[in-house]
């Protein structure tokens, strides 16, 4: 069935600091055994809690990671045999996207889900006999349904979305930059997250408002016993996507509220394009309708793998905002 090839699972972070000056209530409950999340309605506290089940539900006191071992694993593994997969986080800004996917170094277990993956492809190739490994890394932006390369030489360069007959959907003059080890890997990101930065100091932009996605390309030479060469192709999609947020209500006018219907769109183009894989009885899947999933459409769907994880706030404070992500997350499962 189609929505075995995408996992959707939820992470509850701790009440930070704030809202617990706040004297914020808890709203968000979990089981883990049985991969529900529970959501209180603090306006409506005699109603039953809503109920949302998921591929996994994580609290508070759970690392990255068993979030890694037991959900991205596998796909990573898929990526290092030639399968293509893409990995996201989503949720409002403050939401605990950047401490999944980047993590923190130090406690160890709470390392992100990209740093695991790094190692988990590098360890791989190094492990693999009578195979040889070409690892290839690109990170892009998209701001405002503009693609830059965060590589490239150039950051402010708009690039185009172009289709191959036989590549399929690809950006031209996109930089693809050899990797031979996590050291190497984590040097070339450190790179773009920085170009990613100064960009937005330059533009007056604001990093929550963009969807970046690095992608670890890997070509795989196996040579078999007639010493003959076979080559697959594996792609991994790391994505940090802008918050999802609704900008109704942090009252975006003119430039910015344009910004934000455009981030709007890749997020609810992405939601459609899940929700449609997921459902399998779909023939139209949207992909065309945004950019970010124009860019993904070979690595969503078919025989790919994709793992969202929905990042929730425990508080009170942003129930409206947890409950639209719970639901968002819900429609892709
Ligand atoms: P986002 O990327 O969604 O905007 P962040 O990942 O930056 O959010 O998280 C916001 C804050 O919450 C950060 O200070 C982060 O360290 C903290 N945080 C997020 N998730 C967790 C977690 N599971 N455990 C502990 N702290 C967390």
């Amino acid at each position: 069935m189609a929505s075995e090839s995408v996992k959707v699972v939820v992470r509850c972070r701790p009440m930070n600091q704030r809202e617990r000056e706040l004297n914020c209530r808890l709203v968000v409950t979990v089981d883990s055994a049985r991969g529900q999340c529970f959501i209180q309605n603090p306006s409506a506290a005699d109603q039953p809690p809503k109920q949302f089940t998921f591929d996994g539900a994580y609290y508070m006191d759970h690392f990255t990671e068993q979030i890694y071992n037991e959900i991205a694993y596998p796909l990573v593994e898929g990526v290092t045999e030639g399968y293509n997969g893409t990995i996201f986080a989503y949720g409002q800004t403050g939401s605990g996207k950047s401490f999944t996917m980047q993590g923190l170094p130090d406690p160890a277990c709470q390392r992100g889900i990209i740093p695991r993956a790094f190692e988990h492809v590098f360890e791989s190739v190094q492990c693999a006999e009578n195979t040889k490994f070409l690892v290839r890394a690109s990170y892009l932006e998209i701001y405002n349904e503009d693609v830059r390369d965060l590589l490239g030489t150039d950051a402010k360069q708009k690039l185009e979305l172009k289709e191959h007959p036989e590549k399929g959907v690809y950006v031209k003059g996109l930089s693809m930059h050899t990797v031979h080890s996590v050291a190497q890997c984590e040097r070339v990101m450190e790179a773009g997250w920085k170009n990613r930065a100064v960009g937005y100091t330059l533009m007056n932009k604001d990093s929550s408002r963009s969807h970046s996605i690095f992608t670890i390309s890997i070509e795989i030479y196996a040579v078999d016993e007639r010493g003959k060469d076979h080559l697959r192709a594996g792609k991994l999609n790391l994505v940090d996507l802008a918050g999802s947020e609704r900008q109704s209500k942090t009252g975006a006018t003119g430039e910015r509220l344009k910004e934000a219907t455009k981030i709007n769109l890749s997020l609810s183009a992405l939601g459609n394009v899940i929700s449609a894989l997921v459902d399998g009885r779909c023939r139209h899947i949207p992909y065309r309708d945004s950019k970010l999933t124009r860019l993904l459409q070979d690595s969503l769907g078919g025989n790919t793998r994709t793992l969202m994880v929905a990042c929730l706030s425990p508080a009170d404070n942003n129930y409206d905002e947890t409950l639209s992500t719970l639901r968002y997350a819900n429609r892709a499962k």
